[in-house]
């Protein structure tokens, strides 16, 4: 899991900001979605990120964020990465119930002595497996070993029958749900 150290609230000029942030960091009663949106970027991240599918921010002792990565871009979420070689965390704001949040946020931070804002760190919650239930793990921000999710639609097609059969039970079913 990706871990990142923030800092009291630093200063920043917009004019010069690829983000347009006039500070970063953090303080005491900012909430989840504003220290998601002044510190997703712009970091030194190397190849390793690319492998992680969560973060947590901490600042003071604490982990005040996670976050469930989808893509680590360019600060203007185009480009691959700003002209300075760093780099902005896109993803979702996890929330109560998510097992990462509920780890970690407002609990001691797991890493603690580095002076690198940047760390990473091993979680039993990383670990994920295959969508189709077979039980083998998934790469990162993948839901299904290749093919998997194919061979698990079409063993639900064969309970019904043929694909005419399935496509006809499907219509009526949803038909009826909705
Ligand atoms: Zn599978």
């Amino acid at each position: 899991m990706l871990h990142i150290t923030l800092g009291p609230i630093n200063q920043l000029d917009p004019e010069t900001c690829p983000m347009g942030r006039s500070y970063n960091g953090w303080r005491e009663g900012m909430s989840e979605e504003q220290i998601y949106n002044i510190n997703r970027g712009r970091w030194v991240l190397g190849e390793r990120a690319d492998r992680e599918r969560y973060v947590l921010f901490s600042a003071g002792g604490q982990v005040r964020l996670a976050v469930e990565i989808s893509a680590i871009r360019a600060s203007n979420g185009r480009d691959e990465r700003d002209d300075d070689g760093r780099r902005t965390l896109q993803g979702t704001v996890l929330t109560c119930g998510h097992p990462v949040h509920d780890t970690h946020v407002g609990h001691n931070s797991p890493v603690t002595g580095n002076r690198n804002p940047i760390s990473y760190f091993d979680s039993p919650l990383d670990s994920r497996t295959c969508g189709c239930g077979c039980g083998e793990p998934v790469p990162v921000r993948r839901d299904f070993l290749a093919g998997h999710d194919q061979r698990a639609i079409h063993e639900r097609i064969a309970k019904v029958g043929s694909v005419t059969d399935f496509l006809v039970w499907f219509d009526k079913t949803w038909a009826e749900a909705r």
